[in-house]
């Protein structure tokens, strides 16, 4: 009995010791700072379009008939039009877009997605400084008219509120994702945001990826006084622009020949 409680004192000294130094002391090779992998360089981050590509949602958009009020061309007779693009910024193909319009010295409107324009407040001043028009194309372009009024309510006042802040003025000019709208979002956009709701009367469809060449022919085919030309300055994932900015210089070329002037639609508005 003797001999086992002596085993075991001295099996306790030994495994304290031992213990206390596992405890404290780490090897060498578990303290090094472990080589960290190089960080691939990314793009600036451009938030997706929350109801998806423009194409797989234009199917049977828009509809018809819209909420009286809502506007779809200029009220007038004198050779003008509205060029609008949608859905940017993106650090791709808007600072290329802004360019050519600077340097034709044209002024145009730019139906901007507010979590974009947070990612890219830079560009949404340059769009100011250089002449255009700020509109509320929604927080993240979502499908409006499937969701809750709740969430619409987010959609439209928080884009107000984000564009307020990176330009220091309130957007008065809205355009629904997709087309999207109905009578209940065209007088939330009012009544609550004071927006009037602008749709476009020539579209040039370059969301289907149709080439340059197509994209003039469409919208010079449909050019009437007060025309509000539809374009796009970004888009969904794997959606490019290159031919809007191909055709772009083209089409300002042919407004001018046929004596278009292009004008901003807060402006033609009165608002
Ligand atoms: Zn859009």
């Amino acid at each position: 009995m003797a001999r086992l409680a002596l085993v075991g004192t001295i099996l306790i000294l030994v495994t304290i010791p031992v213990g206390l130094l596992a405890h404290f002391y780490l090897p060498p090779f578990l303290t090094e700072e472990m080589p960290r992998p190089e960080l691939p360089r990314l793009e600036p981050f451009t938030p997706p379009l929350e109801g998806g590509p423009e194409g797989e949602n234009r199917g049977v958009q828009p509809p018809i008939p819209l909420p009286d009020g809502v506007v779809t061309r200029l009220d007038t007779a004198e050779p003008v039009v509205a060029l609008t693009f949608d859905d940017g910024p993106d650090p791709l193909f808007t600072p290329r877009l802004l360019e050519i319009l600077r340097g034709e010295g044209v002024a145009a409107t730019f139906f901007v997605i507010a979590n974009r324009a947070a990612a890219r407040p830079d560009l949404v001043r340059q769009m100011l400084a250089d002449g255009h028009e700020v509109g509320n194309h929604t927080l993240s372009h979502a499908r409006l008219t499937d969701l809750p009024e709740l969430v619409v309510r987010h959609e439209i006042l928080e884009a107000q509120r984000v564009l307020e802040t990176i330009t220091g003025e309130r957007a008065r000019l809205f355009r629904p994702p997709y087309g999207r709208i109905n009578e209940a979002i065209f007088r939330m956009a009012k009544e609550e945001a004071g927006l009037t709701t602008v749709m476009w009367s020539v579209d040039s469809r370059d969301w289907e990826g149709i080439s340059a060449r197509e994209i003039r022919e469409k919208v010079l085919a449909n050019l009437a006084p007060g025309s509000i030309i539809l374009m796009h300055c970004a888009g969904g994932v794997s959606e490019g622009f290159t031919s809007t900015l191909e055709a772009l210089p083209s089409i300002l070329e042919a407004l001018r020949s046929r004596g278009y002037r292009p004008v901003t639609l807060g402006n033609a508005l009165g608002e």
